[in-house]
């Protein structure tokens, strides 16, 4: 299995620290808002990346952090007049609904920033030990970062050049030794979440989250880090200053960048309204499609949304869902005596879209390959079952299908249809809740309907609703 290492700047073969095992931390969102089709993009890629290796036998220790202590955060909680813990709880709930509805697997740990202030305080503590992190006059701890003297390796970005450009970098206080180095520990500023700490009452910096979480659930060692390409500089870069000061040892052996999610050509942006969140996305589609797109490219691929490469997504999508209730349609009368020779030799002459489809994994995650050997075995399954094929072939076909799904995230067993009664009888009971002021129990409805498949809509009328 190769794969492409921002740090090398190659394809290179994956061996892994420990026979049979893969440590992995993927940086996970910023939770202030609904997450966007752009945070999706690596939920997905780094999911598959994970159901590949255990795929193929390897045991994967996957390690997701939510960052729950931010600006974004504090301001929002400021614009609702509620708490920042109220905030990242609530959108923490929210993006693991949205997670789900993607068929992303949940991380082995998902830890949060906000659990974890004390190892942070240890890390810091030890690299002020070392020299690498100083405090300024007004509590702030800055690492230091010339004394690191691998700094750059993974944006192979050179300190002078980063010198040159230092306006460009945000300066956060007055009282730093160099431009160059970053917070690690910051004062707390009126009204905002603050620990203890030797420094100053405050909080910590972003990057030190993500090497500490790393360090505690996966240790000092790990196998691939992974994020999107933004996250390269400063935050990757500055994780790897801080790990391999603080622990010794590399960081990571190897990292992994996916590229960005446009929509329309455009870059996604919040404030010219040219964005997506999944929610929205899922008012629309089954959030299926959504996955089925994004790996319809090469991960490290900049990928375009837009409306006509979704219902494209959604054709190829429903090609795979339907052979697949063809096989299961003709699974209940199939002849039950043992398959002739001829199928046995068709079943055996599928196995070349399985070889295909692990090549194109092998090289660096190709899904856009993979995806195509799975319509090529979709095809080759189409055209060699009928009403006369027997059991036996037809599950050794239903069985390689759904193995290949399986490593893309891709369901083709379809949950059992919800009835009319049964989603007229939620919306009276969603009615009479909202009557009581129940909001919590009305949204609940409303969140379980849309998981299956069924929008509401509020009219004048009453309540509507229809099939997504
Ligand atoms: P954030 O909450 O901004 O830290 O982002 C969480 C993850 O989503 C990071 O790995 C980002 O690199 C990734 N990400 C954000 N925007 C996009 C985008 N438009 N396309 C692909 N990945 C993105
Ligand atoms: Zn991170």
């Amino acid at each position: 299995m190769k794969l492409f290492n921002t740090l090398s700047r190659q394809k290179e073969d994956f061996v892994p620290l420990e026979e049979g095992k893969v440590r992995m931390y993927v940086c996970g969102p910023t939770v202030y808002n609904y997450i966007h089709i752009g945070n999706a993009r690596p939920m997905i890629v780094f999911d598959t990346v994970r159901r590949y290796m255990e795929y193929k036998g390897y045991e994967v220790n996957y390690v997701s952090n939510f960052t729950d202590v931010d600006d974004k955060i504090i301001n929002k909680a400021i614009e609702e007049g509620t708490t920042a813990e109220e905030v990242s709880r609530r959108f923490i709930e929210e993006c693991k609904k949205d997670m789900q509805a993607l068929n992303v697997k949940p991380a082995t740990t998902h830890p949060l920033a906000t659990q974890e202030i004390q190892g942070m305080i240890d890390m810091i503590s030890s690299l002020i030990e070392k020299g690498y992190a100083y405090r300024a006059q007004d509590g702030t701890v800055y690492f230091r970062t010339r004394k690191f003297k691998d700094y750059g390796k993974l944006s192979h970005k050179n300190l002078d050049d980063l010198q040159a450009g230092h306006r460009d970098i945000k300066v956060t206080g007055d009282f730093k030794e160099d431009a160059l180095d970053f917070v690690l520990w910051k004062p707390k500023k009126e009204g905002e979440p603050y620990w203890e700490s030797p420094w100053c009452k405050g909080r910590p910096g972003w990057h030190i989250e993500c090497s500490v979480m790393s360090k505690k659930y996966l240790g000092d060692e790990i196998d691939i880090h992974a994020g999107g390409e933004d996250l390269i500089f400063p935050h990757h870069e500055n994780e790897i200053a801080q790990s391999e000061a603080a622990n010794g040892v590399e960081f990571s052996k190897y990292w992994m960048h996916n590229g960005f999610l446009n929509i329309d050509n455009k870059k996604m942006s919040k404030s010219s309204g040219n964005f997506f969140t999944v929610r929205e996305i899922g008012e629309k589609y089954d959030l299926q499609v959504l996955r089925f797109f994004m790996l319809s490219a090469h991960y490290r691929s900049p990928l375009n949304f837009s409306e006509e490469l979704m219902e494209a997504a959604k054709n190829g999508l429903e090609r795979i869902v339907t052979a697949a209730e063809h096989l299961r349609h003709l699974l209940k009368n199939a002849p039950e005596d043992g398959p002739a020779k001829e199928e046995t030799d068709l079943l055996h002459g599928a196995k070349q879209y399985t070889e295909k489809f692990e090549a194109a994994m092998d090289d660096d995650f190709n899904t856009a390959d993979a995806v195509s050997a799975v319509f090529e075995l979709v095809k080759y399954i189409n055209t060699s079952v009928s009403e006369n094929t027997a059991k036996e072939t037809l599950n050794g076909f239903y069985g390689q299908l759904k193995q290949l799904c399986d490593v893309l995230g891709i369901i083709i067993e379809k949950e059992e249809e919800i009835l009319d009664e049964e989603i007229e009888g939620l919306i009276q009971e969603r009615q009479a809740a909202r009557k009581e002021k129940n909001f919590k129990r009305a949204d609940e409805i409303r969140d379980l309907l849309l998981e299956k498949g069924i929008i509401l809509k509020d009219t004048r009328e009453g309540v509507q609703w229809k099939k997504a």
